[in-house]
């Protein structure tokens, strides 16, 4: 049934009909800000909306429209947005003060927490950023192991720090950005791809360090590892004396209470975290084995004489008591109701099980618990397990799917990216967007190519 009119141009009329107070601000912050924003995947055409407010799955504009929002601050937000916990837990914060610089019992507290749920943090380091956080366990990793070479995979985003930034994006062959040096030091393997994989690792095995993987491509399209992937991976660095660094700043207390490497029996010698832990203010956090994050303690006469020590952790911000205050608000509520998984991961397998049978052939529906997406294909893919894939689908008609969502059914999805469910979405917010993907996939002109 057509109850809008179809294609592109019509969408982004409408949504730039239903948006002018946004456009006139995003003008300013264009003048303001390189590209108008502060993260690059934040622009989209013509112009992205401004939020003027956020609450449970909802965000509203500067225009009053709503928008059931699926990109929930970059993953962060798994109780959904203003949840009153950790309201309530900030406000009573702010009032003690919010920037101490100093050691804190809510770092304590929050440390705690992490260290009952994840049996690799004996040690964590935070900071304020997924970023620092996979930084830092580069450079654990090469001092522990005194060699430089950092693997990574094939489409993994670990943020924008230098010594990952390397085949982040489809063709992964190209300089990612100029500006870098020392990138000849990162070496990439294709996710998912054991045999090849370990190939590759081998080639740089005397100079191994460390190779760091998410459990679930999150950024390059909603990709979980297989299991037996992870563990020969694992086998195969530990065999080397390499470490073995899982990426859990998306994945951590995501889909279970914890990492998602326990459940995958794999044994890390660091993971990185991020997003949830911090309840939705900024935070990263490098964990890892006592024997590691040794190298990181100053205070270690041995480990200096031997020249063993490496410096991370030196943010003006980190372990500040807002962002430990609203991580441990929301990890002690996920702990106290562990239901939560069970219900947030039940409305991923309904809204994956409603994707597929609207789309049917003409898309490959990936993810896992709470996290979606949805590719169309192209060039003969017909299957998803890596970024190759994922990024040779169709991406023309995945950018009109997701602007059609954003312009007619103020449903949003950050477009080209996954989406996250929380604790927040109803029944009807996985209904209303079933129903609106259908819509889309009805009145698509474009010739799918499969
Ligand atoms: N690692 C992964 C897997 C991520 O998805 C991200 C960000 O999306 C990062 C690291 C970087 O985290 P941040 O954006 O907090 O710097």
């Amino acid at each position: 049934m057509l109850t809008a009119p179809a294609g592109l141009l019509n969408y982004v009329n409408q949504y730039i009909k239903k948006t002018p107070e946004s456009a006139k601000m995003f003008a300013d912050s264009a003048r303001l800000h390189v590209n108008g924003v502060s993260h690059n995947i934040r622009y989209f055409k013509p112009h992205p909306f401004v939020v003027k407010s956020a609450s449970n799955a909802t965000l509203t504009d500067l225009d009053q429209n709503t928008y059931t929002d699926y990109w929930m601050g970059h993953w962060s937000l798994i109780l959904g947005h203003a949840f009153p916990r950790v309201t309530e837990a900030l406000h009573n914060q702010l009032d003690l003060g919010w920037m101490y610089g100093t050691v804190n019992e809510q770092t304590i507290k929050l440390s705690n927490i992490i260290a009952d749920a994840i049996p690799v943090a004996e040690k964590t380091r935070y900071c304020t950023s997924g970023t620092e956080a996979a930084m830092y366990a580069t450079r654990l990793a090469r001092t522990h192991t005194k060699r430089d070479v950092i693997a990574k995979v094939d489409g993994g985003w670990h943020g924008y720090t230098s010594d990952l930034l390397k085949s982040v994006n489809w063709p992964f062959d190209v300089k990612e950005s100029t500006g870098l040096v020392g990138d000849d030091k990162i070496i990439s393997v294709p996710y998912n791809d054991l045999e090849a994989s370990t190939k590759i690792l081998s080639e740089y095995k005397d100079n191994l360090a460390g190779i760091i993987i998410e459990p679930v491509l999150g950024g390059a399209g909603c990709i979980p590892a297989s299991k037996e992937y992870m563990a020969g991976i694992q086998e195969f660095v530990h065999r080397n004396g390499s470490l073995f660094i899982i990426d859990e700043v998306v994945t951590g207390f995501r889909f279970a209470y914890g990492c998602m490497y326990p459940a995958m029996s794999l044994d890390p010698d660091m993971v990185t975290l991020g997003k949830i832990i911090g309840g939705g203010m900024s935070i990263g956090a490098v964990c890892g084995k006592d024997e590691i994050m040794k190298h990181a303690d100053t205070t270690a006469k041995d480990a200096i004489a031997h020249k063993e020590h490496s410096y991370i952790g030196g943010g003006t911000f980190s372990a500040n008591p807002a962002s430990m205050t609203a991580g441990s608000a929301t990890l002690e509520y996920l702990r106290d109701n562990k239901s939560t998984y069970h219900e947030i991961n039940d409305r991923g397998r309904q809204t994956r099980r409603g994707l597929k049978d609207v789309f049917g052939k003409y898309a490959i529906i990936t993810g896992i618990g709470s996290t979606f997406m949805v590719h169309f294909p192209a060039n003969k893919i017909h299957a998803i397990t890596n970024a190759k894939q994922a990024a040779r689908c169709d991406q023309k008609r995945l950018g009109r799917y997701h602007f059609k969502l954003i312009a007619q059914d103020g449903i949003f999805m950050l477009p080209g990216k996954m989406g996250a469910i929380s604790r927040a979405h109803t029944k009807e917010d996985i209904e209303k967007l079933i129903a609106a993907s259908e819509e889309f996939m009805g009145n698509d002109k474009a010739e799918p190519q499969i």
